[in-house]
Order: structure tokens, then C-alpha cells, then sequence
């Protein structure tokens, strides 16, 4: 033990005046390390664990008294020695399945992550449920370094968090064969491979891993893997006869709400009044976009900050931050937004503009409702979103990129315009299938858009209006028409003389221009060169002569849906059932309090779920404090005692 400090003492010492992480690992692994053994032992690794001591490391650390889907499985096929692939969705709750191990293996699990943000967060909640862990990144001072691999080399840390390029430095790598290395875990796997969205090609340098670790336990988890992804990622990570855990992508606590630009900012604005000091986020196609949204809604007395590349670090990760912690309800954001981002209680995310793949758009949508609490979802699209996209990608050499990148932007354009239920069509686009018929969670299946009557007609008279037109003109002149409107240009090119002239005037010309995306997301008509022109498929011929028949929706006025509503069709909130909202809001105010004194965010220290228990169960002794979902031991003994007062103090 004196050794160690002695150890510790020189290796403060060299580092005083050039610091190098190398040359700290050298000094204490080489000053008093030599006879530690290296990894785990065969015989460490026979310990069997039974379910029981699972279940107890769960409720004790995490306060949970049950499993989400395939978490037993993957916990338990690690403590046997069984190397695992985990795909889960966001939110799955793929952390416990390394975390809750680590507790039960001998040793340290190393956490391979790519991002410093992640890291953190993750490394605080352990803290804050009482577990050893620490994390080695660029973003600590060298002290704070040292005092990581100071409690590693003690044998005191059970989960080291850790960068792949950090990780794979030789010194390091020797400071971890000191260590006793049981576990291995790498999050976010799907990194590791060129198929996936987020290569990295320091993951790909992984593989030395096993050479270096060759008696660990590896396990890879992921939200997002292809099986392509999934067989390069147990390739790259020279997996033995891997588990493949692979769960259902759906995320039922998602609500999908699709609807055609009109108003944005008074679209937008609907929505966060239904989500009043509730964090949300915003997406815009272009930085500009960004900046004005962001101007209207502070103008207008929302809390709300801009993210986008342009902008510099500092201000980036400034207002990140603020969101974080909550000093603003609103970040309004490009595609730059979101990844390392662990907030859970995200209550909505608005898509203004389309994004470009099926992909893009369930990876930031997916930002909502990590607590699996519900949560809001809405895009709104306009019909020059898709010629934009059309545009950037189009700009590419890359032949072959360019037609990948083609047909993802046609399917993101057919969910936005099919009416197709909205979870069945993205599960569908990942190879899984939706075991309900209706999922009681999209503007679809809730029955907030009808399907009109007489799809079948209307969809031919607006086909003979863009053949009339000679196939010559865009979404917008061709609903002009089809309106009758006497505007100059029609009249002057005397297409008011035409049959089809007036044929839909009955509608408004953004139900017609909507109508129109929705026959070219569905295959009847497609848009054409620089204009936008309408040209008319092979299936819109057949659409002509009856053989086909489009499905055109349009979403119900609000007197419909007021009365639909009571009829028992709204959203579902049961997670809101028998929640006293003023002692919610007495919690979130005490929440607040704690996370501002200890520099976290208000989600590390307790979950939207957890308070949301409490204010419905309203525990009033530690015993029953222990029973609400999310408050492990040392939870209860750092913050019970104040929590039962308030609960205690509460006249509802
Ligand atoms: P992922 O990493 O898959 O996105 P997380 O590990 O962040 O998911 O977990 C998502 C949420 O689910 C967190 O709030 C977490 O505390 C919660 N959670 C995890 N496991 C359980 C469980 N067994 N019971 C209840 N909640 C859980």
C-alpha cells in the first residue's frame, strides 16, 4: 500500500513538469506493480452467478425489481463466459446489461466509448448509485488521470470508462494488463463498421483487443446494426460464438405525428405549448433555419438555444450545456445536434424539415423518450424539402453513393406522404415486423388523418390535370388549376380553357398540393428536373385506367377530432395515471436544487420515471422509498431523508 502511494508520489512528480499519460502508467505499473496477476483466471470466471445475485446488484445499485427485454439474457451470458452481441433501441436499457456484470465479475470491466459526453454522464450516474467507476478522456486534468489509475491499479474501480484511441496506447494497454480485466464491453459497436452510419475507423483497431486480453469476457452493444453490420462488427472484434441478442427496434413510448408545412413557427409553437417547461428539440435542415427559429421562439418568451456547425465550440457546447442542465426548455438544432447526448427526459422532438433517410430520422427522433416515458414526435415536411435533399446529394461524384443516398431520401419522402403506420413502416424499413395491428401511437392508427372517400377519383382527376398540362408543370401550378384560379399566368397560357380547369375546386390548394406529394410518394407521379416538373408513372397510367387506387388522407378538422377523442381514442398517458402533479413539480424544483449544487444534470440524479413514481406512490418510510423504480441504497441514503419530508409536508 505504501508503495503504491510512494508509486503514485513519482509518477505525480515526473508529470509536475511534462505531463504524458505513457509515462504515469510506466512509473506506477513498473514501481510497484510487477507481481500483480494479469487478467482473470479461469477459476474467477467459474464462479457461478445465479439469477438471484443479479436481481440483487440490480435492486440494490439501480433500485429496479425487474428486467426490460433481454437484459437477464445478455447479463447472464456474460457472467457464463459467453462473449455477446446486444442491438437494442435507444432507451432499451443496454447500460445495465455491462454495468450490473461488472458488478458480479472479480476485477474491472473496461467500457470502450466513443464520446467524452457519454462517458461522463455515465460514470457520474454510477457515482451517484454508489458504484466505483471512473473514466480516462482528454477533457480531465492530469490529477484527475492519475487518480483514476491510481483506484484501477488499487483494485478499486469496477467499471473504467475509455476512449478506443486512448485505449489502444501502448502504455495504457500495459496498465490494463496489470489490472484485472474481466470484462470488456464496446458501446455503441455498430462504430466499428463501414456499413454502419458512424464509422470510426479507431474502432476498427479494436481487434488487437483480443490479442491483448485473450481470457476477457467481450461484449458488444448497439442501437442501431444491420445484420451486415452485426456480422462485421463479431468479425472485427474477433468475436467467439457470440450470443446475438437482438431486440425489437420498436419504441412503443414514441408517438409519430406527420403533417405538411404550413405555418412552422405556429405549427411549432402548438406543439411545445402542449409540453410547457418540458425539454424539447427542434430540427432544421440549414443553419439559418436554425438561427431565425431560435430568434422567434426567445422573441415570442420561449427558453430556447441554437446549435448548428457554424457556430463556434464554445458557443456550441455553451448552449448544450444549458439545455443539459435544463437553464433552457429548447435547443433548435441541425443534424450536428444529438450524438453523446444522454438526456432521457427529452418530451418531444420536432422535426421542421424532412431529413434525408429513414435512418437520420429514427436516430433523432429516437432523442425522445430515452426514460421510456412517452413522448411526442412531429415532422412537418414541405414539398421542397425532398428537391433540396435531391439537390445536395446529387452535388456528390460518388455515382453509386449518390443512387444509395437516392433511394434512402425516396423512402424517408414515402413514409412522410404513404399514411401507413408510422412505427409498422420504420420497423419494416429495418427488417422487423410490428406484432399489433394498430399501435395506438401514430397519427395513423389514432385515426388523426381520414382516408378520403373518393381517393380513387380525385387521384385521376389530378393525373388528367398534369397530362392536360402537357407534364410540364410542378405541384403548385397544377393545384392552381385544379382550383380554378384565374391567376395571370393560368390565364395566359389559357389553361383555364382546359376540362381539368376548376375540377377540384370544392379544396383548398394545400389539400390538393398534399394530395399531390402523397401520389408521388406513393408511385404515381414523379417530380422532374430543376422544376419539380410532374411526370406520370407506369403506375399512375394504371391509376387512370382503375387498376390502381392511391391512398389519399388528409388529417381530420378539430371538431372531428374532438369528437374521436371522446370516443376513446387520444394518445395514451397512462404514465401519467394517479401522478400528483404539484408534488411532481415540489420533486422536479428539489431535483433541480441537487443537480445545480453538484454540477450534474437534473437526469443523473433522479429519472422523470422515478419522480413520477414517487409523487404517484408517495412512500413514507425508507422501506417503501426502496420499492419506487430507479432508488438503489445509496440514492435512499443520500437523498431519502429529504424526499420523505417533502413528501411528508405535501397537503395534495
Ligand atoms: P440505452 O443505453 O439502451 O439507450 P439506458 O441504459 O440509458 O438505455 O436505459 C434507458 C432507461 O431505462 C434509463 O432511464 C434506465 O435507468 C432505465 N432502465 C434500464 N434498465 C431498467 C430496468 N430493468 N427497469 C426499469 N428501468 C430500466
Amino acid at each position: 500500500m505504501r508503495l503504491y502511494k510512494l508509486a503514485l508520489l513519482a509518477a505525480k512528480k515526473i508529470s509536475h513538469t511534462l505531463y504524458c499519460p505513457d509515462q504515469v502508467y510506466s512509473c506506477l505499473i513498473y514501481g510497484c506493480l510487477q507481481n500483480r496477476s494479469s487478467e482473470t483466471t479461469a477459476k474467477d470466471k467459474e464462479t457461478a452467478l445465479p439469477l438471484e445475485k443479479i436481481k440483487k446488484v440490480l435492486h440494490q445499485y439501480w433500485g429496479y425489481n425487474s428486467f426490460l427485454p433481454l437484459q437477464q439474457e445478455s447479463m447472464t451470458a456474460v457472467l457464463s463466459g459467453r462473449d455477446t452481441v446486444v442491438v437494442l433501441p435507444t432507451g432499451g436499457g443496454k447500460s445495465l446489461c455491462f454495468q450490473v456484470p461488472a458488478m458480479l465479475l472479480p476485477g474491472v470491466t473496461v467500457v470502450v466509448s466513443p464520446l467524452i459526453s457519454l462517458m461522463k454522464d455515465q460514470v457520474d450516474a454510477l457515482h451517484e448509485n454508489g458504484i466505483a467507476a471512473g473514466r480516462l478522456d482528454s477533457s480531465l486534468s492530469p490529477e484527475e488521470q492519475r487518480g483514476t489509475i491510481y483506484d484501477l491499479l488499487q483494485g478499486d474501480l469496477k467499471l473504467l470508462y475509455i476512449s478506443p484511441e486512448r485505449l489502444l496506447t501502448g502504455g495504457c494497454l500495459d496498465m490494463l494488463k496489470k489490472a484485472k480485466v474481466s470484462f470488456i464491453a464496446i458501446d455503441e459497436a455498430h462504430c466499428v463498421s463501414m456499413w454502419g452510419h458512424d464509422f470510426r475507423p479507431e474502432y476498427r483497431q479494436l481487434n488487437l483487443l483480443r490479442k491483448h486480453f485473450p481470457k476477457a469476457v467481450f461484449g458488444a452493444y448497439t442501437a442501431t446494426a444491420t445484420s451486415q453490420v452485426r456480422s462485421d462488427i463479431c468479425a472485427q472484434l474477433t468475436l467467439k460464438d457470440p450470443e446475438m441478442l437482438v431486440g425489437s427496434f420498436d419504441r412503443p413510448n414514441l408517438s409519430y405525428t406527420i403533417r405538411q408545412r404550413v405555418d412552422i413557427t405556429k405549427q411549432v409553437v402548438r406543439v411545445i405549448n402542449e409540453h410547457k417547461d418540458q425539454s424539447g428539440v427542434i430540427y432544421c435542415i440549414r443553419r439559418k433555419d436554425v438561427e431565425d427559429m431560435t430568434e422567434k421562439l426567445n422573441k415570442l418568451g420561449y427558453k430556447a438555444a441554437a446549435y448548428h456547425a457554424g457556430m463556434s465550440d464554445k458557443d456550441r457546447k455553451g448552449n448544450q450545456d444549458k439545455f443539459i442542465k435544463e437553464k433552457v426548455d429548447i435547443i433548435v438544432a441541425t443534424v450536428a445536434f444529438g450524438m453523446g447526448i444522454d438526456k432521457s427526459n427529452v418530451r418531444y422532438v420536432i422535426h421542421a424539415g424532412m431529413p434525408k433517410s429513414l435512418e437520420h430520422y429514427q436516430q433523432e427522433s429516437g432523442r425522445a423518450g430515452r426514460d421510456r416515458l412517452e413522448a411526442q414526435c412531429w415532422l412537418f415536411y414541405g414539398p421542397g424539402d425532398y428537391m433540396l435533399w435531391k439537390r445536395l446529394i446529387s452535388d456528390s461524384d460518388n455515382a453509386q453513393a449518390v443512387k444509395i443516398a437516392l433511394a434512402k431520401l425516396s423512402h424517408m419522402y414515402n413514409f412522410c406522404t404513404s399514411g401507413n403506420c408510422r412505427h409498422q413502416t420504420i420497423l419494416k424499413y429495418f427488417g422487423q415486423t410490428l406484432d399489433k395491428e394498430n399501435c395506438q401511437a401514430c397519427d395513423v392508427c389514432l385515426g388523426e388523418l381520414e382516408e378520403v372517400a373518393d381517393s380513387l377519383v380525385i387521384g385521376q382527376k389530378i393525373l388528367s390535370c398534369v397530362a392536360r398540362l402537357g407534364q410540364s408543370f410542378g405541384g403548385n401550378y397544377t393545384a392552381q388549376v385544379l382550383t380554378g384560379s384565374e391567376d395571370m399566368r393560368i390565364l395566359e397560357a389559357r389553361h383555364n380553357e382546359l376540362s381539368t380547369w376548376g375540377l377540384l375546386r370544392e379544396f383548398n390548394r394545400s389539400v390538393i398540393q398534399n394530395w399531390i406529394e402523397q401520389l408521388c410518394g406513393q408511385g404515381f407521379l414523379v417530380k422532374a428536373g430543376e422544376y419539380n416538373v410532374l411526370h406520370i408513372t407506369e403506375k399512375g397510367l394504371e391509376l387512370l385506367r382503375g387498376k390502381e387506387k392511391p391512398r389519399l388522407l388528409k388529417p381530420l378538422d378539430k371538431k372531428e377530432k374532438v369528437s374521436k377523442t371522446a370516443a376513446g381514442t387520444e394518445r395514451p398517458q397512462q404514465d401519467w395515471q394517479g401522478v400528483d402533479m404539484a408534488l411532481f413539480e415540489k420533486l422536479r424544483d428539489f431535483r433541480s436544487a441537487k443537480a445545480y449544487s453538484k454540477g450534474l444534470p437534473t437526469y443523473v440524479i433522479f429519472g422523470d420515471a422515478t419522480l413520477r413514481e414517487l409523487a404517484r406512490y408517495k412512500p413514507t418510510n425508507e422501506e417503501a422509498l426502496l420499492e419506487i423504480k430507479g432508488i438503489g441504497q445509496k440514492k435512499a441514503d443520500q437523498y431519502g431523508k429529504d424526499i420523505l419530508e417533502i413528501l411528508a409536508g405535501h397537503k395534495p
